[in-house]
């Protein structure tokens, strides 16, 4: 049976956590629930001087808690504390995400809020794990490289799965012995506050996680081009990566990970396991209702396999339980507002203005807030923008092939390579195929990551530099010196 809460009763910590004090300030984006277009709230947006508050709150917590030359094992037990506690508090933490974001509530005690206690135990484990290396030279020296944390390091995060980035974008720099200041998308800026603030309880000293609320262009560039903030950690668009990328080249200079768009293709052999092929691949593009980095979002069928592929994914498409969040029975999700709900029309619009057939779907569900019927475009051209844009929107388009190497040509994205599918019986013919596509990700048989956190996620050309998750973003929260010391012996 559905249960539901209402979502005028839920409280919302509104302004900046700086230290370990909510400081409250006036709202000035206005916030609409994706479920029901209702004005729930506005985002405060913090100011060059609050990003420097935070940033100087940061640096003399770092020095305060010696946080990163402690003894590494107590960071790991901090870390894991602060873990348990997601997990007792998920119910407030949920109800929260539920009603600013896209996430249904459903999903997110077990899903999303499981997931970012077991990221932060994942790198908790590395604190005392990972470390320098004693280095082979000559018997006159002693030759090590050690690692050391940044300091500060930035973090911004995207509204697609708030709590999720959050959390794993905060697990690494931590466990690494670095501060942060964290802005959240200004659509969603809530359950970051909540993380932050049980943090703070569970023992991580205070001005270690800071979290300002704000746009890009005021609050994430007074991040991104902060003298003190060592180094920067972003997922979001491709577009808002390229500016962050220049202001850091404007700024200064310092490394940064940049997690971006997608625009993923799933591969259908026609040896494929066809019922498990469509399973995957409709999970691909309805989670989230396709506002995930990850979206399968290009499904590229032989052609003697599409009709009956597409069959038994118009039949998944068609069976979505459309709700608000704030309902345990709502399984698909609406889209974040109503301007990007336009934006997919429109893209769908074009294509079919072109010649694309639509399978099904095609226009906004008429309910309260900002559905969008998932969608599968046929006979769309390789050049229409429903191919080459990330439409972030429950759109699947379909191409077919007929030989190997036209469907590597297809899958071969001018712009993105985050992730692809592959689906086949054929081990060798998977192994092939997949050192051949020019993505971050494949999965083989399946799509989605799993809960296997030591794989890294990141992606090729322009979805990305360097990875989140795994040892990588451990790694890339330490940076190394080499030490030789000359102890005797032979000059
Ligand atoms: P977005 O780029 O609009 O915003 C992301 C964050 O960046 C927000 O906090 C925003 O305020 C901030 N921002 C925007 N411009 C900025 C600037 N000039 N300087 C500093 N910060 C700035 O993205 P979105 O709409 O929130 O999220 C959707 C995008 O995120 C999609 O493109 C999706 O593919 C991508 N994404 C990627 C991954 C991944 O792991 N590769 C994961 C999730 C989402």
């Amino acid at each position: 049976m559905s249960q539901s809460f209402d979502p005028d009763q839920i409280q919302l910590p509104i302004g900046h956590f700086i230290g370990d004090r909510l400081l409250e300030s006036p709202g000035l984006l206005p916030l609409h629930r994706p479920s029901d277009g209702a004005h729930y709230a506005a985002c405060p947006v913090a100011s060059a001087e609050t990003v420097d508050e935070a940033a100087q709150t940061a640096r003399k917590a770092l020095k305060t808690s010696n946080w990163g030359g402690a003894r590494p094992r107590e960071r790991a037990n901090v870390l894991k504390r602060w873990a348990d506690l997601i997990e007792s508090e998920a119910e407030t933490l949920a109800r929260v995400e539920a009603i600013s974001s896209t996430r249904p509530v459903g999903q997110l005690v077990a899903g999303d809020i499981a997931v970012t206690a077991e990221q932060i135990r994942f790198f908790a484990e590395f604190a005392d794990k990972e470390g320098g290396d004693l280095v082979p030279t000559d018997d006159a020296h002693l030759g090590m490289i050690m690692t050391e944390p940044y300091g500060v390091v930035g973090v911004i995060t995207p509204w697609n799965f708030p709590v999720n980035m959050a959390g794993w974008k905060l697990g690494p720099p931590l466990a690494a012995g670095n501060a942060v200041v964290l802005k959240p998308s200004e659509m969603t800026p809530f359950s970051s506050i909540l993380l932050a603030q049980s943090a703070v309880k569970a023992g991580l000293p205070a001005g270690l996680i800071n979290i300002v609320l704000g746009d890009g262009p005021t609050t994430g560039a007074a991040i991104t081009g902060h003298p003190d903030i060592a180094k920067v950690s972003f997922t979001g668009s491709t577009g808002a990566g390229a500016a962050i990328m220049a202001n850091i080249a404007r700024t200064g200079i310092k490394p940064m990970t940049l997690e971006l768009g997608g625009k993923s293709p799933q591969i259908v052999l026609p040896d494929a396991d066809l019922d498990q092929a469509a399973a995957a691949i409709a999970g691909g593009i309805l989670a989230n209702a396709g506002q995930a980095c990850v979206a399968g979002s290009r499904l590229i069928a032989h052609a003697s396999v599409a009709e009956q592929l597409v069959d038994a994914i118009i039949v998944r498409m068609q069976a979505v339980q459309a709700g608000p969040t704030w309902d345990t029975a709502t399984t698909y999700s609406p889209i974040i507002s109503e301007k990007q709900r336009s934006r997919i029309h429109r893209i769908v619009q074009a294509a079919r203005a072109e010649g694309a057939e639509c399978l099904t779907g095609g226009e906004p569900i008429e309910a309260k807030g900002y559905f969008y019927a998932p969608t599968l475009l046929a006979k769309v051209d390789r050049s229409s923008v429903a191919i080459t844009e990330e439409i972030f929107g429950p759109v699947l388009t379909l191409q077919t092939f007929t030989t190997e190497d036209e469907a590597m040509a297809l899958a071969d994205h001018p712009t993105y390579g985050l992730a692809a599918g592959l689906f086949t019986r054929d081990v060798s013919r998977a192994m092939r195929m997949t050192r051949a596509l020019p993505a971050g990700t494949v999965w083989v048989n399946r799509y989605g990551r799993s809960r296997d956190h030591i794989l890294p996620t990141g992606g090729y050309k322009h979805s990305g530099i360097g990875k989140d998750l795994g040892r990588e973003a451990y790694h890339a929260n330490r940076r190394s010196k080499s030490v030789l010391i000359h102890i005797g012996g032979l000059s």
